[in-house]
């Protein structure tokens, strides 16, 4: 699997100056391992980095056991396998379908947690791609609804025959859990890269803004443009991620549209989101890209919290106003700056 952003971290300054976010007793400490199905890299800069980055890998393993769809002892597992009862789980999985529940909401429906049992059906689970039949595909839907998810207390609860996952949403809400340790730890400055989803703590140790890559989604190794950031998330979703050509030469890719049961083709063949809340990012990054290009920017005229940049299949850029100014173009493309107040 290709990651989606490449981070830039070129120019950082190891001088021994006081600057905004680093100070001349800080230590630096990387760690590169996989999980979660991707690779990932941690790099923290602080007097207690080496403690910050080793508890938050084990938070990783942590969080990747309790969300695994496929690992027995997982909460997700557990749900998905209680023939319709009620099951007791984490605080985090309660906080993450709590997320799932409101972006299924906001997005209209087209962010749905319970499309799994088609997702496993096209081969995204697995890697053993198949297109499946219209009725095959009619059949998996009927049971495919997050408005019958009940969360309760600490009890969870989904219909019999229905399943979840929650791969559109757990790496965010995992970056979040490593930001508050590394916070814990009084870490200043840190980038952290978990498969592509990208989360600034603070700005570079030399005070300026941290840079992130935009993956080009029609070259997968190369860029679109960088943005400049200080303490957000930046997570991309895109059709290059995941997907496969049928026997039919066309491309089917990992983000299903709930109205078809097939991959979502609503004009956007890439979305990245920007904000404060890796959860919120990683959950509005897949629910936009689903939605497709006029929904998403309608969206985005609702919410107010965050921002975005999109790659229209017709290899157009669209971006909200409020990150235009951090946005350094590296590909020649239409680009259209959508404002708050524009008529649609
Ligand atoms: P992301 O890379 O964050 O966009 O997440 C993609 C993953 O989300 C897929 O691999 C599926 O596990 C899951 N998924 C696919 N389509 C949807 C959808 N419409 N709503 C929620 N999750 C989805
Ligand atoms: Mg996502």
């Amino acid at each position: 699997m290709r990651k989606a952003i490449s981070v830039i971290m070129s120019g950082i300054c190891m001088m021994p100056l006081l600057t905004a976010c680093g100070n001349p007793a800080d230590t630096v400490k990387s760690a590169d391992f996989f999980a979660m199905d991707t690779y990932m890299n941690l790099k923290a800069y602080g007097r207690d980095a080496e403690a910050a980055v080793a508890e938050a890998e084990a938070r990783i393993y942590e969080l990747e056991q309790t969300f695994s769809v496929t690992d027995e002892a997982s909460d997700i597992w557990q749900i998905n396998h209680a023939a319709g009862e009620a099951v007791s789980v984490s605080a985090d999985t309660i906080s993450v379908l709590q997320t799932a529940r409101q972006m299924h909401t906001e997005s209209g429906g087209a962010f749905c947690i319970s499309l799994y049992p088609v997702l496993r059906a096209w081969g995204f689970t697995t890697g053993e791609y198949r297109i499946p039949t219209d009725s095959e595909i009619a059949n998996l839907l009927q049971n495919c609804d997050d408005t019958k998810i009940s969360v309760q207390g600490g009890g969870v609860r989904i219909p019999e025959h229905s399943a979840i996952d929650l791969g559109a949403v757990a790496k965010g809400y995992t970056g979040d859990a490593v930001m508050e340790i590394l916070r814990e730890h009084h870490i200043s400055s840190a980038m952290i890269n978990l498969g592509g989803n990208v989360q600034a703590l603070g700005c570079k140790p030399d005070g300026s803004a941290w840079t992130v890559g935009i993956t080009d989604p029609f070259a997968p190794d190369s860029m679109i443009g960088t943005v400049r950031v200080t303490d957000k998330a930046v997570i991309t979703s895109g059709n290059y991620e995941r997907y496969f050509t049928g026997d039919d030469g066309q491309k089917y890719w990992h983000i299903l549209d709930p109205e078809t049961g097939c991959p979502a083709d609503n004009g956007l063949v890439s979305v990245t989101v920007i904000g404060d809340s890796g959860a919120q990012c990683d959950a509005l990054s897949t629910a936009l890209f689903a939605e497709g290009t006029e929904p998403a920017v309608q969206h985005w005229r609702r919410s107010g919290d965050f921002e975005m940049i999109l790659v229209t299949s017709d290899g157009d850029l669209l971006m909200s106003e409020g990150i235009a100014a951090d946005y350094t173009a590296k590909k020649d493309m239409p680009c259209r700056v959508v404002q708050r107040d524009e008529k649609p």
